[in-house]
């Protein structure tokens, strides 16, 4: 019986970035050890997830709201959007508390050999939004911030949406390249994120 349900939670956890077998045979034994207190606690943030986690049909960055708390916030400008890759390149950027614009979340960046071709990110949902945008604020006051990491998956996606859009006259940007080259945005410190965003040069 115990070693079914080793089994069972050492799969499920070697699911998860950065976890092998032999990690996840620790984080399950680290589990047996803990208070029944403690697995209610873990318990309940799982159900919390499945109940309330979903994704803003805006934005598509995880949210407990559809459309989430930044698509909605009045004070926010919705014609300003960055394009992130991740959810946490979000919060990385939320942090430096001076972005008042809207984001864009890709759900990963473009890898050709992996598979992970313009169909599997939400670019679809990018241009549709666009168009939606465009009609509410007018094409000429569109601006598209990349903010994508300064790597190869990162410049691939970001040479890829400007071949996209630059046709349509929307106004691009990009981060100051002050990020660390190979580097991801959502590791990068507050004080570089917030120059990246102030110092953002126009794609012409
Ligand atoms: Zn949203």
């Amino acid at each position: 019986m115990t070693n079914h349900l080793i089994q069972k939670l050492t799969e499920i956890l070697e699911k998860f970035p950065g976890v092998g077998p032999k990690t996840a045979e620790r984080f399950v034994f680290h589990l047996f050890r803990q208070t029944p207190n403690e697995l209610s606690e873990f318990a309940a943030s799982l159900e919390e997830i499945k109940n309330s986690i979903k994704i803003c049909s805006n934005c598509q960055n995880f949210s407990t709201a559809d459309p989430c708390e930044i698509c909605t916030d009045s004070k926010r400008a919705k014609n300003t959007i960055c394009v992130v890759a991740y959810p946490q390149d979000v919060i990385a950027l939320e942090k430096t508390g001076s972005y008042t614009g809207t984001y864009h979340v890709l759900n990963g960046t473009l890898n050709f050999p992996e598979g992970l071709t313009p169909e599997k990110l939400k670019i679809k949902e990018l241009i549709e939004r666009l168009k939606k945008e465009a009609k509410q604020s007018g094409l000429k006051n569109l601006e598209i911030i990349l903010g994508l990491n300064a790597n190869m998956e990162g410049e691939t996606t970001s040479l890829y949406l400007i071949k996209l859009l630059k046709p349509s006259g929307i106004k691009i940007t990009r981060l100051a390249r002050g990020l660390p080259q190979g580097s991801d945005l959502q590791y990068a410190d507050e004080v570089t994120l917030l120059n990246a965003l102030k110092d953002r040069k126009e794609i012409i």
